[in-house]
């Protein structure tokens, strides 16, 4: 067992023992370090930000800071006053992972401050179609895989991979610390969480981003949700968990097992100590059962 599986589990059982005293429930046990709001510092003048069961980063350089995700108007005015304890320089852009909004609500109070609103240009299409009083519209926009946004000396990473979740979610990679800020298409750990439904997921394309990722230079993630810190190989396991889920539901199918019947006949013995396993397992099981009437 590779020793970050051990931690992990170790972890997990610390905080489900403290909770409840049914050791059946470790599978369901929340993952550390929701809510908030609290800041982790990663590296030198870089940070996370954790509120209301999301999470950013900000970058500190000489000529001012790089935000990411406001996650909403509250986190928002929390996730200011966490970057002016630790710098006066302006917030120079606000950076969103995806068009979402439980990432990126609340840009106003940056926008007010004078920051550049930076997106891929796919997200105009979701921003125009879907508005949000709520969600700033970006001020600049780049197309294509890859955007070195630079500021003070110091470089963010932006990737993009096309249709996963969305079509418009930047991967960022932040080369000092050599780690990715990675959101939504993996919380480590865990299957796929919040409902369960896997809402606008690709699943073919979300395992090709996958493969995509796991190629890329970087020791650990810094998920969207989940813990603050997780290994390169959490990224491999939700593919691999991605790709059995997807070959026994395709299974169930074939082998004629009525339709209502499959999602609760899916199981998953090698993925069972993963978190919401026995809560989210069916409903994963059933979006992937769409995927293989609809065709996406
Ligand atoms: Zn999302």
């Amino acid at each position: 067992m590779r020793p970050h599986q051990t931690m992990a589990g170790a972890m997990a059982l610390c905080i489900v023992a403290f909770f409840s005293p049914h050791s059946a429930a470790i599978a369901q046990g929340a993952p550390p370090y929701f809510g908030g709001p609290k800041t982790v510092k990663l590296g030198d003048g870089i940070y996370s930000f954790t509120k209301q069961n999301a999470r950013n980063i900000f970058i500190v350089t000489d000529e001012g800071v790089i935000a990411t995700d406001p996650i909403s108007p509250d986190a928002a005015a929390d996730y200011m006053a966490e970057i002016r304890k630790v710098t006066d320089k302006p917030v120079k852009y606000l950076v969103y992972s995806h068009q979402h909004w439980d990432h990126v609500r609340g840009g106003q109070i940056f926008k007010d401050a004078g920051a550049t609103v930076l997106s891929h240009q796919a997200c105009m299409t979701y921003f125009h179609r879907d508005p949000n009083p709520d969600v700033v519209l970006p001020d600049q926009t780049f197309e294509g895989p890859r955007f070195d946004l630079e500021l003070g000396g110091k470089t963010l990473e932006l990737y993009h991979f096309g249709r996963n979740h969305g079509d418009c979610l930047i991967v960022m990679r932040i080369p000092e610390i050599n780690a990715i800020f990675l959101v939504d298409l993996v919380t480590p750990y865990g299957v796929s969480g919040g409902s369960g439904l896997i809402n606008d997921f690709y699943p073919t394309d979300w395992i090709r981003s996958l493969k995509e990722i796991e190629a890329m230079e970087f020791d650990y993630m810094i998920g969207g949700h989940g813990p603050p810190k997780a290994p390169h190989w959490a990224v491999t396991e939700r593919r691999e968990y991605l790709e059995a889920l997807m070959v026994a539901v395709k299974s169930e199918m074939d082998s004629g097992t009525t339709p209502g019947d499959i999602a609760g006949a899916i199981r998953l013995p090698k993925f069972q100590h993963l978190w919401n396993y026995d809560r989210l397992l069916a409903r994963n099981a059933e979006r992937i059962r769409a995927y293989y009437i609809l065709g996406w």
